[in-house]
């Protein structure tokens, strides 16, 4: 009944722009469903009970995010419910994709009537008609630690009755949800057997209950079990309009304990891929400080801010200073959603750029190990004032840098058997998934910095574009080829040569005719992933 008003007002607010069943079947077909594969058999009876309380909590955090990032989300998806025509079933469909009625792939527009039209830049965490001005001069004439308050990360901004703007602690403003998904890890703490989980659970029920999260973030730090938790606020992107405020997510998680002990390897060899870089000997490190933890897991579940749009295959926190000062921070990686990423859009790319016996290389396990390597050598390398000297090219060229000396670690491995030898997947693996990557094109750091490696190599004769429009590794160049460019990156970082870093970026950084002809041969290939649950 309430749906029939809102399709009446669309009428009245321009139609035209809302997409029909058939444009938004289109627009949900950028999201390719995938079944996410988690093995649970190795778990104690108490985890397997643990896990449950933990799904449950998180599907609790789903409902607090979901009011967060609009306050007619609830309201509005009620209504979707109700509407089990074709299109209402798509637009359910698609709002849930979205967590919300606008569009994250289209620029955050709407897709539904009757909703602002983009998304209010400061979501729910303010009244829609505050602007940025009013804030500021409020905030600024209230007392230090209110304005702290005011600005910090666990508070939302609301009118009162007389229209001035308070400050509300989350534990507050969700009060009866975080009593209930306090109360649910409480449960799960007294189910575990493990003893950093338990004591993880016990302090983020506290923080939930009183906004203070240090405690529970350095005992997320310390966590060290078979199930590996994640929940609470977290990032602030959703704020778009002043960056302060931490929306909801959890990823509850189970670690991979295969990956655990490859990572181990790693970390074991690391010191000696940084005495062996292809760099003078001046700008390396004799000894290289604690590299910052990473975490091997397999997602069961993730809901909230973890869990709308394109698909988090990664994280790093936390985000409080304060700890990342005192503890480092820790880097999380969703094994089985990069597994799925892999199979539903990296295979159908390589399906259009490699011949086919190429296609026959292509190998999960290298992609896996070489995003593993990818982490791991952000760590090695100049670390000294890179950022400061490289500015706002910093970014493209430390990522390429991982990317490239991430191989190189691999090939060290394979050449001196301390890794299984896989030349061939790992190198046409990098190839193809690089056009994953330049199909976002070149105008942010990871595409950027992905073009200047692909044509790099190609100038070097190590990647060659064949006239059938397909690509291939050159493997009597490439490993050559790769410890050039690991040579010049590093030293363009050692040196923090600026001039040299712009010069490679907007020479090499762009997009060449034969890459675009390919290019433009993945436009109708999903973009991401719609994880979907196994039935359990
Ligand atoms: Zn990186």
């Amino acid at each position: 009944m309430r749906w029939a008003v809102v399709l009446v007002m669309s009428m009245t607010l321009g139609a035209a722009t809302v997409p029909d069943l058939a444009e938004l079947n289109r627009m949900i077909a950028r999201f390719a469903p995938a079944e996410l594969k988690v093995n649970t058999s190795a778990l104690s009876a108490g985890d397997k009970q643990a896990l449950q309380k933990l799904i449950e909590a998180a599907r609790v955090i789903d409902d607090i995010f979901l009011s967060q990032r609009w306050s007619g989300n609830a309201g509005l998806r009620a209504r979707l419910q109700e509407d089990t025509s074709e299109l209402g079933k798509a637009r359910l469909h698609y709002f849930d994709l979205n967590k919300g009625p606008w569009s994250e792939l289209d620029g955050q527009i709407a897709f539904l009537s009757g909703v602002p039209p983009r998304k209010p830049l400061g979501a729910n965490f303010y009244p829609e008609d505050m602007s940025k001005d009013e804030f500021e001069t409020w905030a600024a004439k209230l007392p230090a630690a209110h304005q702290e308050q005011a600005r910090g990360f666990f508070t939302v901004i609301r009118r009162g009755a007389d229209k001035e703007l308070t400050a509300v602690p989350y534990s507050k403003a969700y009060a009866q949800d975080l009593e209930r998904a306090a109360k649910l890890l409480e449960e799960a703490a007294s189910l575990t057997s493990n003893a950093t989980l338990k004591d993880f659970l016990k302090v983020r029920a506290q923080a939930f209950r009183t906004d203070d999260y240090y405690a529970s973030d350095v005992a997320w730090m310390k966590l060290d079990a078979p199930i590996d938790v994640t929940i609470g606020p977290y990032e602030t992107y959703n704020d778009e309009l002043l960056g302060y405020k931490a929306a909801f997510e959890a990823y509850v998680t189970l670690r991979d304990e295969q990956e655990t002990a490859k990572m181990k390897n790693f970390a074991d060899h690391i010191q000696e891929i940084e005495n062996n870089l292809p760099l003078d000997a001046k700008y390396k490190n004799a000894k290289l400080g604690a590299l910052a933890p990473i975490r091997v897991v397999n997602e069961v579940l993730a809901t909230g801010d973890g869990a709308h749009g394109v698909r988090t295959a990664a994280f790093n926190l936390p985000n409080d200073e304060r700890i990342v000062r005192a503890m480092g921070s820790k880097r999380v990686m969703l094994k089985n959603v990069q597994e799925a990423k892999f199979s539903k859009i990296l295979q159908p790319i390589a399906a259009r750029v490699l011949s086919a016996a190429d296609q026959k290389d292509l190998s999960f396990d290298s992609f896996f190990t070489h995003i593993l390597a990818h982490e791991m050598t952000h760590g090695i390398g100049p670390q000294a004032n890179v950022r400061q000297s490289l500015k706002e090219l910093h970014a493209a060229i430390e990522e390429a840098k991982a990317d490239v000396t991430g191989l190189f670690m691999l090939q060290y491995l394979f050449d001196h058997k301390l890794l299984p030898a896989a030349e061939r997947p790992l190198y046409t693996t990098f190839l193809a998934s690089s056009f994953r990557t330049l199909r976002f094109g070149v105008h942010e750091a990871h595409g950027k910095g992905m073009a200047m490696q692909v044509n790099y190599l190609t100038d070097k004769g190590a990647f060659v574009a064949k006239v059938d429009g397909t690509f291939a590794v050159d493997f009597t160049k490439i490993k050559g080829a790769v410890r050039d460019l690991v040579h010049d990156l590093l030293e363009v970082e050692a040196t923090g040569d600026y001039a040299r870093a712009k010069k490679m970026l907007d020479e090499l950084g762009v997009i060449r005719p034969a890459m675009a002809r390919a290019l433009d041969k993945l436009k109708d290939l999903p973009t991401d992933i719609e994880p979907i649950r196994p039935a359990s």
